[in-house]
């Protein structure tokens, strides 16, 4: 069962550029020199499927991790400048036993952040203490954490987030959504919430949310099972693994955003090799086409073309 924690993805570090940023707006330092020797390493912690039934977000897990991998200047700078955790399957025996929501012994994971047991509960307990070994590591600096779920009554991907007194801590948590729904446009911010049910108590977001400090931020992604629809639409579009993971590459995407690390891309943007003679675009048919594509009003065709000139946009 320790296997799961083998999928945690740690792409290979490389002296950060000494580059300052300056202070972003939210107040927070804005020095990238993340992974120089003896900086402070910051880290980006994703879970997922600790409810074995909710297969979309492996999808979105799957489109992180390979995104992240790829040669693409986002990735790369990405890489350079933050550390990935990634523990894609908290509940293997459940998904193995075709479960729903529960593990093998049939407990609901997501229950049990606050005491999780090594016999009862092991994958949980196993990324648990690696989270808050982190956290105790004063070289690293834990500033996400992030559950993907997919939900069997929304629309679209949303977010849970938690509710704080400090009120500037409640709104500095609102940017990442914000930008992750300007970059995906399957994305809601309006259908995101923040809140601090007791019913999700036992929650990763929620317990981390209580454990960690100020600095951190911790989200559920959610993303629906069906369908989204685009803003200014009322069709709704059903998603496709295809869908999803470009969710996920989306979210890896908007971290580069979030950190002001757009410049360092432009710096790595190779100019495309000037085609000899323009080919006609093979013809697709229309029901064939990505559903994204379909819109009349342009706005799924802009978002979901690929656009080779403009390294901040690969998707
Ligand atoms: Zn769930």
């Amino acid at each position: 069962m320790s296997a799961v924690m083998k999928g945690i993805l740690e792409p290979g570090y490389t002296k950060g550029g000494g580059r300052d940023m300056g202070k972003q707006e939210t107040g927070r330092p804005g020095n990238l020199d993340n992974l120089q020797e003896g900086a402070e390493q910051k880290v980006v912690f994703i879970t997922g499927r600790v409810h074995p039934g909710e297969t979309p977000s492996s999808f979105v897990c799957q489109g992180i991790i390979d995104f992240l991998v790829s040669q693409h200047p986002i990735a790369r700078v990405l890489r350079d400048h933050l550390v990935f955790k990634i523990a894609p399957m908290l509940n293997p025996d459940g998904v193995y036993l075709g479960n729903y929501r529960c593990s093998l012994m049939g407990f609901d994971l997501n229950r049990h952040w606050l005491d999780p047991s090594p016999w009862a509960h092991p994958t949980l307990h196993g990324v648990k203490q690696l989270i808050v070994q982190m956290y105790n590591d004063p070289k690293t600096s834990l500033e996400f954490y992030i559950d993907i779920h997919a939900h069997s009554t929304m629309m679209n991907g949303f977010m849970y987030g938690n509710i704080f007194e400090d009120e500037e801590r409640f709104q500095r948590q609102a940017i990442f959504p914000k930008l992750l729904c300007q970059n995906a446009e399957d994305f809601s911010y309006s259908s995101t919430s923040f809140n601090r049910d007791a019913v999700k108590a036992g929650t990763g977001r929620r317990f981390l949310g209580g454990l960690l400090d100020h600095t951190s931020y911790c989200y559920t992604l959610e993303v629906s099972f069906y369908s989204y629809i685009i803003g200014g639409t009322t069709a709704a579009v059903p998603y496709t693994e295809e869908a999803y993971m470009k969710l996920g590459r989306n979210v890896a995407r908007t971290f580069l955003d979030y950190y002001h690390l757009n410049p360092m891309v432009e710096k790595l943007a190779i100019p495309m090799p000037r085609l000899r003679k323009e080919k006609p675009l093979p013809y697709k048919h229309p029901l064939l086409r990505d559903p994204a594509s379909n819109y009349p009003n342009g706005k799924g065709d802009k978002k979901s073309s690929v656009n080779h000139k403009d390294p901040s946009n690969p998707f």
